[in-house]
């Protein structure tokens, strides 16, 4: 298990095995892939514990899905329209189009199975069935202070409960181990997960389980950077090595994660839960947004107003785009929502405010 720890720079840290612990349970992520050797749309796909999240991912047209759900005493729900999210995607891969690259993350209630219409054509099928709230409890240490990096405070991997071992195939092979590159662009997504949400932390356990699992996106981790709920509690996204600093290196450069598709690298994730398709973020996700991004923009001495030439060090792919951009300036996906994407320009604004100050 990694070891939470407080901050670099303006703390002094290393005192991370004293006794400033405490012990905290926190559930196991159970999780449960079908068999999609079979057709997928013939089939009742029964899980053994109750399933509260339901991830799909396939090839294909994004519209026209819809699934019902089992409950455990027999009865059978409505059919009901999949609305597809942020879809994310690794570096250096087979790029696909990403117009065609669907994914969805679909609350299911506590039901034991589950029944597919997917759009006709679609290929590459993946199913998850998720439960981050119910399974046996694991024991995690933490430190009794929260943990804070450039003033902010934040749940660490191990706060929200991450399970490090998700990270590794089972020969042991670390999935995706972390490559570091300086930061160009900071930029903004929706997780499409449901606003009001009354267990945010083990929503980004789901979506951990959901992102790394080799049965379905087989990222190796979660694909953000950082995450952010309703409360404006931020938590650490991609585990970025042993130092304790969230999303970096010791030298500030940047963990390569997996938020967009073809140009992660020098680019930072950051997430709000929830889904801002036609609602805006609560004022206290908002506003850890606004300072977040300046610290980061701060720390990276990046224009917040300005607009760049992204360069992938990886590849050379390049794309211009605003240094605070949303999911879509990058390619085709409706993350961040239509109503977060359109408040970005009055967010720059308010960054810009406080970098500069
Ligand atoms: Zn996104």
């Amino acid at each position: 298990m990694v070891s939470a720890t407080t901050s670099p720079s303006s703390e002094p840290s290393g005192d991370s095995a004293g006794s400033s612990r405490h012990i905290e349970s926190i559930p196991e992520t159970r999780a449960k892939a079908a068999d999609t050797t079979e057709d997928v749309q013939r089939a009742v796909h029964r899980a053994e514990s109750p399933i509260q999240y339901l991830g799909l991912t396939w090839i294909g047209s994004k519209r026209g899905a819809s699934v019902r759900f089992h409950q455990e005493d027999g009865a059978v729900g409505a059919w009901h329209d999949l609305h597809t999210g942020c879809a994310g995607g690794v570096d250096g891969a087979e790029l696909i189009d990403s117009a065609r690259a669907a994914s969805a993350l679909v609350p299911a209630g506590g039901a034991f199975g589950y029944e597919l219409s997917l759009p006709d054509g679609a290929e590459s099928v993946r199913l998850i069935a998720i439960d981050a709230k119910q399974g046996p409890m694991r024991q995690v240490a933490l430190p009794a202070e929260p943990t804070r990096v450039l003033g902010q405070r934040y749940l660490s991997r191990a706060a929200w409960g991450a399970d490090e071992t998700k990270r590794f195939y089972e020969d042991g092979t670390e999935s995706s181990p972390p490559k570091y590159y300086p930061v160009q662009a900071l930029s903004v997504h929706h997780t499409s997960t449901p606003n009001n949400d009354a267990q945010p932390a083990a929503t980004v356990r789901t979506i951990y389980e959901e992102h790394a699992s080799k049965s379905m996106k087989d990222y190796g981790d979660i694909a953000y950077h950082f995450l952010i709920d309703e409360a404006g509690r931020v938590y650490e996204g991609r585990w970025s090595g042993e130092d304790g600093i969230p999303a970096h290196d010791k030298e500030g450069n940047a963990v390569t994660a997996f938020h967009t598709l073809g140009y992660n690298s020098g680019n930072l994730g950051i997430a709000l839960l929830g889904t801002f398709n036609e609602q805006q973020p609560t004022d206290a996700a908002r506003k850890t947004l606004v300072r977040l991004l300046a610290r980061l923009a701060k720390a990276h001495k990046l224009d917040p107003a300005a607009n760049i030439t992204f360069n992938n060090p990886v590849d050379n792919a390049k794309k211009n785009v605003p240094v605070i951009s949303g999911h879509r300036d990058w390619l085709a996906t409706e993350c961040p929502g239509g109503t977060l994407y359109g408040g970005l320009p009055a967010l720059r604004s308010e960054v810009a405010a406080l970098v500069t100050r």
